[in-house]
């Protein structure tokens, strides 16, 4: 008896999930306290900004095979009316990008990963549903509603709708929420560029194929995460969940594209040169890094402190607090006027309201961090215990995201028993970079000397 019951108990479920399956998902944009126009206008003065960062290829070739994939994306209704543009970024990162009101990227990373025009399409038609969707202007909507009310229509008046909303910490600085997205967000955009690539022609399920090797990667190389994914962040059996609604779609002809049309990009690709341009993500891994180390250390001292440091770096004294920062200038990047570091270190000394207790006084330390950085995250390893001028300290590793746009950042916090209060160095470099800087950053750490 109880077994049957159980039956067909499962056969009701199971044929109510069918049903539910079946009937694709209603995708809409999200409230929004911009207009189109806004969107628009917005995006325009982003890609003037961020093209002033990354190496845009300037490749009529190149630029032809986006376009073309481009155009047939968005003659589709999903793509609704926006002036979009298309650009290829010489980036090795397996990336992609677009900016409210249609300014979209493709970085050459991600072109040389592609098992055909299809996968390129479906990270485009991705983009595309973004803009689309509005998803950008709806994030800051949602997170900045109060002083969007008040204060929307004097931006748009005076133009510089972006540097009104840098202001509201709204603006393209790391962690944008105009460029970075909540995860029901990137699953509509998953919907609604599968829905828009099968009806240009493309077949959709190239788009989940594509997902899947950048999930595979990110397995296979560990802490690594492709960087697309780290923009647009799995919401979940992504794979399964594009998979499902090609299921859903009229069966037709699809194509991959044009095979020997891909080498021939992917040729191109390879014979660009290497351009030269600061604060660039591409920077970092293509050698010859001038943010990085050179082998050399000088002295740092000052009231009773002293360590070493790598003498290419220099010291800049940091204008509201006894903090310094030590970088190399290529090592700061500037997003909307303001400076963050990507590569080097923050000295300081927090005062504690008693004698320093330095398990204490560090978490509460990390925590103000926390909440000034708020993607920075723990790295999940356990705080390290050592000493360094006969004083207790402390290692404790986070990750968050790189101002150098794209990549992640490894930020290892040592904070130190002082006579004064917790002395803290911050190290801070890309992940990929991170090996290569760890040797001076040891060096910078056991170095340290001050007055007891
Ligand atoms: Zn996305």
């Amino acid at each position: 008896m109880k077994l049957q019951f159980k039956l067909a108990a499962g056969v009701v479920v199971v044929a109510a999930a069918v049903s539910f399956a079946q009937k694709p998902k209603n995708i809409k944009p999200g409230w929004n306290l911009f207009s189109p126009a806004q969107d628009v206008q917005l995006g325009k003065e982003a890609a003037a900004e961020i093209e002033k960062q990354v190496a845009v290829v300037d490749n009529p070739q190149l630029t032809e095979y986006v376009n073309r994939i481009g155009k047939k994306l968005i003659a589709q209704p999903e793509a609704g009316q926006y002036p979009y543009t298309f650009k290829v970024v010489y980036d090795k990162s397996i990336n992609a990008f677009a900016l409210p009101g249609g300014p979209s990227y493709v970085h050459t990373g991600l072109i040389l990963s592609a098992d055909n025009e299809a996968q390129i399409a479906g990270v485009v038609a991705h983009e595309v549903a973004h803009v689309a969707l509005r998803h950008g202007t709806s994030q800051v909507t949602k997170a900045q509603a109060l002083q969007l009310i008040a204060g929307l229509g004097g931006a748009m008046a005076g133009g510089g709708l972006l540097g009104q909303l840098a202001q509201m910490g709204a603006g393209l600085g790391a962690n944008s929420l105009i460029l970075k997205f909540s995860r029901s967000a990137e699953s509509d955009a998953d919907l609604l560029g599968a829905r828009m690539m099968a009806k240009a022609g493309y077949d959709p399920i190239e788009m989940a194929k594509f997902f899947e090797k950048l999930e595979a990667q990110e397995q296979s190389s560990g802490r690594s995460i492709p960087q697309f994914l780290s923009d647009h962040p799995n919401p979940g059996n992504r794979v399964k969940a594009v998979s499902a609604e090609v299921k859903l779609m009229p069966a037709r002809q699809y194509t991959k594209g044009d095979t020997a049309d891909l080498s021939r990009v992917k040729g191109v690709i390879g014979g660009l040169p290497v351009p030269a341009k600061a604060n660039t993500n591409f920077r970092a891994d293509s050698g010859g890094v001038p943010a990085r180390p050179n082998g050399q250390m000088k002295q740092f001292s000052s009231k009773g402190l002293a360590f070493k440091y790598p003498a290419n770096w220099e010291v800049f004294q940091n204008q509201q607090s006894s903090e310094v920062t030590i970088a190399s200038r290529e090592g700061i990047a500037e997003n909307n006027g303001n400076a963050e570091i990507a590569y080097g270190a923050i000295v300081g000394l927090a005062q504690t309201r008693s004698q320093v207790n330095l398990d204490n006084d560090t978490r509460a330390f990390l925590d103000q961090m926390q909440k000034n950085n708020r993607d920075m995250k723990p790295s999940g390893e356990a705080a390290k215990r050592f000493q360094v001028s006969g004083a207790n300290a402390l290692l404790n590793v986070f990750f968050g995201p790189s101002a150098f746009k794209g990549q992640r950042e490894v930020d290892a916090v040592v904070t130190v028993e002082h006579p004064q209060g917790l002395l803290y160095m911050i190290l801070i470099a890309p992940e990929g970079e991170y090996p290569k800087a760890q040797p001076f950053f040891d060096q910078m750490i056991q170095s340290l000397q001050f007055a007891r």
